[in-house]
């Protein structure tokens, strides 16, 4: 089964944590063990797992991402958005979760981000739960 969530991102370079989403796709699902996939069918959009506890981790990944890879006019892609190809290829387009005991085997600290770099837009996360 797949599932689509749609995210509405508000500015051009955001974060957003999907984590409570997937977690509830994972419960509906009624898998005990397996493995639940997220991916992102976007260019200029990603998803990464890093710390949820403090939001400044997130602010601060995404401050140092703009600070390497300016949005600047010198790229070849003439639509202007090369920067948001860029960041999308280092985060990638999915996140892959082991399930056990009906649950997401996320660490304390970890939460699943919606990565956009290239907003604000209307997104797809699709999201597919599959049992051992
Ligand atoms: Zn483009």
């Amino acid at each position: 089964m797949t599932k689509t969530i749609n995210v509405k991102t508000r500015s051009r370079t955001e974060f957003i944590d999907i984590t409570s989403e997937v977690k509830r796709m994972v419960s509906e699902s009624g898998i005990k063990s397996g493995v639940c996939y997220v991916y992102v069918p976007h260019t200029t959009a990603g998803v990464t797992i890093n710390e949820g506890a403090d939001p400044a981790v997130v602010k601060d990944i995404l401050s140092t991402l703009n600070e390497l890879i300016p949005n600047k006019n010198s790229y070849l892609h003439m639509e202007g958005n090369s920067d948001a190809h860029i960041k999308t290829s280092l985060m990638g387009p999915s996140q892959a979760i082991i399930i056990e005991e009906g649950k997401l085997q996320l660490g304390t600290w970890q939460a699943i981000f919606f990565c956009e770099f290239d907003g604000a837009r209307s997104r797809k996360v699709m999201i597919k739960v599959m049992g051992n």
